[in-house]
């Protein structure tokens, strides 16, 4: 079957400068608010369900909305909201490309730490190292997420976003530094990611960078990732996935056992 595993520059994702009304969502993922300053994620991982949570019409991966005044709109929010835990980067990276650029996620950084407002950031980009000293100053944790240690299955899956060489190098600087991390194993997809040697091996690789948890989550299936992703699974996998998503075949419940050995499972 071939595949198409180019890579893309962010060059070639559409670039919107915006503005946007308000900064932090009300939120109920572990946290009370959620920010995100980029709407969009150069980072393209074929299995991402941010596009179906977000409603998002748009090819998801083509295009990235810069907020361009969130910081300031987040300043004037934070003199008048309740202390919360604040989650940066529900629905896109916070330190994908356009970041790099536009440093809008380290703005807002500066904001919550003079605020002192309690932050979770989740990312799969070593582009956070940049903020260290600023993470390091404040109530802040740092999940990484990282599916594998072979990078051709990051490649694959999720082709823009960076090597998985260059997540481990950003947890050792981060924890290097004193910022607490915790790692996301995620998505598991049968037969492909979780074995469990190798989730042992990439258990035990985060546990000697000094990672704190290790969370795991399953494959959730929406109707347009299956679309994709089956472009890039071989017949015989197409086939087994079928039963598992489609029919009867309730591989997760037998595996979830497996799973609890290595962190803690969230389905
Ligand atoms: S990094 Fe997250 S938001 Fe971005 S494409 Fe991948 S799964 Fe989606």
């Amino acid at each position: 079957m071939e595949l198409d595993l180019e890579k893309r520059d962010i060059e070639e994702v559409e670039v919107n400068i915006t503005n946007c009304k308000s900064a932090l969502s009300d939120s109920k993922l572990e946290s009370d608010y959620s920010l995100n300053p980029y709407t969009g994620c150069s980072h393209g991982c074929r299995y991402c369900y941010s596009p179906y949570v977000t409603k998002e019409e748009r090819s998801w991966g083509e295009f990235v909305d810069v907020k361009r005044n969130i910081p300031k709109v987040l300043a004037d929010e934070l003199k008048r909201k309740e202390k919360g835990t604040i989650r940066i980067g529900s629905v896109t990276d916070p330190y994908q490309k356009a970041e790099e650029k536009y440093k809008l996620t380290r703005r807002c950084l500066k904001q919550l730490n003079q605020k002192d407002f309690p932050t979770i950031i989740q990312t799969k980009s070593d582009l956070i190292k940049r903020d260290v000293n600023i993470l390091s100053d404040m109530k802040a944790d740092v999940g990484f997420t990282i599916t594998s240690l072979d990078d051709d299955f990051r490649k694959r899956f999720e082709p823009d976003a960076p090597p998985i060489s260059d997540r481990l190098s950003a947890i050792k600087g981060l924890k290097d530094q004193g910022v607490g991390v915790w790692a996301f194993i995620g998505p598991l997809f049968p037969y492909k990611n979780d074995d469990i040697e190798d989730l042992e091996r990439l258990k035990d690789t985060l546990l000697s960078l000094g990672v704190e948890e290790i969370y795991l989550d399953k494959l959730n299936m929406r109707e347009g990732i299956w679309g994709d992703l089956q472009k890039l699974l071989d017949k015989e996998t197409i086939e087994r996935y079928e039963d598992i998503y489609f029919g009867d075949d309730d591989y997760f419940e037998r595996k979830k056992g497996m799973y609890d050995k290595i962190g803690k499972t969230v389905f």
